[in-house]
């Protein structure tokens, strides 16, 4: 018996597109099983607009979702697993944070742990040829800025500040806006099975991190991965986690 040949999807229905409230678009591949489905951000500014995170860049974004070329606009990295920035070569203005800067710049198929978790398994359609799991990997973003704990993106009418997350990777950032509550969180919490199989050091930076988001007034939480949540949620998430972790 040979397995069934999954279905190529073709690149124009690669992505889907959501509008949610404030100006907040979520675009992601739901031809990705859903631990894996990277949810990728986009906020309308007056002057510009801002991308976090990019999905796995096996189908152009700037060719196949119109939205993310209207204006200028930056596109952030919430740490570089391959999940997170694969279209960020295709943007002018992309910010990372210095811990993984060098990643960015030339990803592997290790170092952005593609290696070990890209496999067909992780669809439910392939993507359109040539894409073959077994040499995927991130192409590198030539020309990037670093982005550091404090830094304000400014959107004309929208200001969101950095919080340097490490913990799930030592880059790791979250954006928040402190006229709304809206946070954008990365892989470092989300509304699913985190990936915080850490120890020592990074331990200890996870738990600060965690601490840290915790203490925010936030109102809506978009994660890295599964579905948004509210100000409870959040608490709720953060508080069982430091339970369990933080001894
Ligand atoms: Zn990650
Ligand atoms: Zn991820």
């Amino acid at each position: 018996m040979t397995a069934p040949v999954m279905e190529r999807i073709p690149a124009e229905r690669w992505y889907r597109t959501q509008r949610l409230a404030d100006d907040v678009t979520l675009i992601d591949e739901p031809w990705i099983r859903a631990f894996y489905r990277c949810n990728i951000w986009h906020v309308r500014g007056r002057e510009h607009d801002l991308l976090v995170d990019s999905g796995m860049g096996v189908v152009s974004l700037r060719r196949h979702v119109p939205l993310v070329s209207e204006k200028s606009c930056t596109a952030v990295a919430s740490h570089t697993h391959f999940d997170h920035i694969g279209c960020h070569h295709e943007f002018g203005d992309c910010r990372v944070h210095p811990a993984e800067a060098a990643i960015l710049a030339a990803p592997t198929r290790a170092n952005t742990l593609a290696e070990h978790y890209v496999s067909d398994e992780i669809f439910d359609g392939l993507p359109p040829l040539p894409y073959a799991s077994a040499t995927y990997g991130v192409r590198g973003t030539a020309q990037f800025r670093p982005i550091v704990d404090g830094d304000v993106l400014d959107l004309g009418d929208r200001q969101f500040t950095v919080i340097h997350t490490p913990g799930h990777s030592p880059g790791g950032i979250a954006l928040f806006e402190a006229a709304t509550g809206i946070l954008f969180s990365g892989d470092i919490v989300y509304d699913g099975p985190l990936v915080d199989d850490v120890s020592g050091p990074d331990l200890a930076d996870y738990v600060a991190s965690m601490k840290r988001l915790l203490a925010l007034p936030v109102t809506v939480v978009h994660g890295g991965h599964f579905p948004s949540y509210g100000a409870e949620r959040h608490r709720a998430i953060i508080r069982d986690w430091l339970a369990r972790r933080d001894r």
